[in-house]
């Protein structure tokens, strides 16, 4: 049987173990999560792996992240599983603050609000205090576990382009890197929320991989942004979606985009289908890569 994670429930508990790796000259790598892990996030863990000697997952569902109205109290939490699989993928040590108190203590107010990409017209639009929910915590994990790289899913484009800008931005003395969309046999991005899809909502979920590889193949092509996202949208919405955005944007800074040659271009889409939201991105190739 896989030996275990440690888990660290306090940040004093964290830290302890952290320097214990430092002093023996170990390099860290840390993979953030809100638990309920799939094989996406697993992939990540993979790559931490492979890119430091110690591997920390932090668990921590951030309620500085979550809208009034949207799924808090409900997001799956799964901590026994979760552990289960970090030991079979050999990770080191699972941070796991023992309270919502341990990372917000009373008083708690100091808050990080990120610009440029966190404001690019994208899940911004629709959750307008997510990035700076998103951005404070990730700071605070940076601090608290002072790891040499982080490791993030490209499946959640604006927030690794978010992360990667505030590293630049505050100095942070990490590298932050990108990992490819783990994918169902179906082209189905795999999410914690997936779970929450009825059968009937499951067997259309996939329609908006198929709609967004086929727009970037015809951006690709050469073919009117405007025009290509304006079928995609359509496409979308006849499969029984309600479209938050389609969107192709320069792939580093997510500043719109008019054509393929101000790139390289990111194509994102982000839909509700039924009471789930779903997002979505590729890359638009060029015709030479
Ligand atoms: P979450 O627990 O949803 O906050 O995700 C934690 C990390 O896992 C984030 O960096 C996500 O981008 C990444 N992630 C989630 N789903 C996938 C996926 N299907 N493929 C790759 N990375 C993912």
């Amino acid at each position: 049987m896989a030996r275990r994670p440690q888990v660290a429930k306090t940040v004093t508990a964290l830290r302890r173990q952290v320097a214990c790796w430092r002093k023996a000259g170990e390099t860290v790598a840390l993979v953030p999560t809100m638990g309920a892990l799939h094989e996406g996030h697993l992939s990540l863990v993979r790559l931490a792996r492979r890119r430091a000697d110690r591997v920390v997952v932090s668990i921590f569902i951030n309620p500085a992240q979550f809208a009034p109205s949207e799924d808090f109290s409900t997001y799956p939490r799964t901590f026994a599983a979760d552990v289960a699989m970090l030991a079979e993928e050999k990770a080191d040590l699972v941070w796991a603050p023992a309270t919502v108190a341990v990372m917000y203590p009373d008083g708690f107010a100091t808050r990080i609000v990120p610009e440029g990409p966190a404001v690019a017209g994208l899940e911004d639009a629709v959750r307008p205090d997510f990035f700076k929910g998103v951005a404070t915590v990730v700071a605070k994990l940076f601090i608290q576990v002072a790891p040499d790289i982080a490791v993030f899913g490209e499946k959640d484009y604006q927030q690794l382009r978010v992360v990667g800008r505030m590293v630049r931005d505050l100095d942070l003395p990490l590298k932050v890197v990108g990992a490819p969309t783990v994918r169902e046999p179906d082209g189905l991005a795999m999410s914690s929320r997936n779970g929450y899809l009825t059968p009937d909502e499951r067997a259309v979920a996939p329609t908006l991989y198929r709609v967004l590889t086929l727009c970037a193949q015809k951006i690709a092509q050469g073919r009117s942004i405007a025009a290509i996202s304006a079928e995609g949208r359509e496409a979308i919405e006849r499969a029984g979606f309600v479209l938050d955005y389609i969107e192709a944007r320069h792939a580093e800074t997510l500043m719109p985009v008019k054509s393929i040659e101000d790139g390289p271009v990111r194509l994102l889409v982000a839909a509700k289908l039924g009471k789930t939201r779903l997002i979505d991105n590729v890359k638009v190739a060029p015709r030479s890569s």
